[in-house]
């Protein structure tokens, strides 16, 4: 199936107040340009250099999702345009996207990340630190934070994912209000059962564009 094809599946089997990240990562322009074309517009992407790249060349009413691990250091550079932050995972993140939006005259949205794997390597707060953080974050004037993002363990074990995913949900509801609003759960395998934990926003990268090298 083509990508427009795979994408119009997927965004006719969303509940309504599920927003799809088309994940663009490693992918070329002309696939980005097919998606777009399709009527997609918020892409996501992990490296920061690939990003910039991107929205120097495709058209400017993409909004463009960092969705990856993001270091202080290059904050800097996706800060005049990035439309969402979903990987913050520090409060030393945090105070360098604060400083860098000031500078841009922006208020950036921002997800605080949360560690839900069972893998050491995923990044992310504890799920009992999240209430300490949001604290600390009221005094970041140029941040929003408008919710949470995690990733399940890389497994076939659903019942795994799903327990994640559930634990992700319950802190979720226990700090949602006005302004946070977003649960960024589910990737190509298993943004179905994100949505069943009540996930607003998947990212999905594979399903759309085909299987990365
Ligand atoms: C690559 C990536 C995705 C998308 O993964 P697929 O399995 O291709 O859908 C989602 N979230 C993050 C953080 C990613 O790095």
């Amino acid at each position: 199936m083509s990508i427009a094809e795979n994408l119009k599946k997927i965004k006719e089997s969303l509940p309504k107040g599920v927003t799809l990240v088309a994940v663009s990562k490693t992918k070329k322009n002309s696939d980005i340009l097919e998606a777009y074309n399709a009527g997609q517009r918020i892409f996501g992407e992990n490296k920061v250099q690939e990003l910039s790249n991107k929205y120097a060349e495709l058209p400017k009413d993409i909004q463009w999702h960092m969705i990856g691990h993001l270091q202080s250091n290059k904050v800097k550079y996706i800060a005049p345009f990035v439309s969402l932050i979903h990987a913050v995972d520090s409060l030393k993140l945090m105070k360098e996207i604060n400083k860098r939006a000031e500078q841009n005259n922006r208020v950036i949205d921002c997800l605080l990340q949360v560690h839900i794997a069972s893998e050491s390597t995923k990044f992310g707060f504890g799920i009992n630190e999240i209430n300490n953080t949001l604290f600390e974050s009221e005094k970041f004037s140029n941040i929003n934070i408008v919710g949470l993002m995690g990733m399940a363990t890389f497994t076939d074990d659903q019942k795994k994912v799903n327990n994640e995913f559930k634990l992700l949900n319950n802190l979720f509801n226990e700090i949602k209000n006005n302004s946070i609003k977003t649960l960024s759960i589910g990737m190509s395998g298993d943004y179905k059962l994100a949505i069943s934990n009540s996930s607003t926003m998947i990212r999905v990268g594979s399903a759309i564009f085909g299987n990365r090298k």
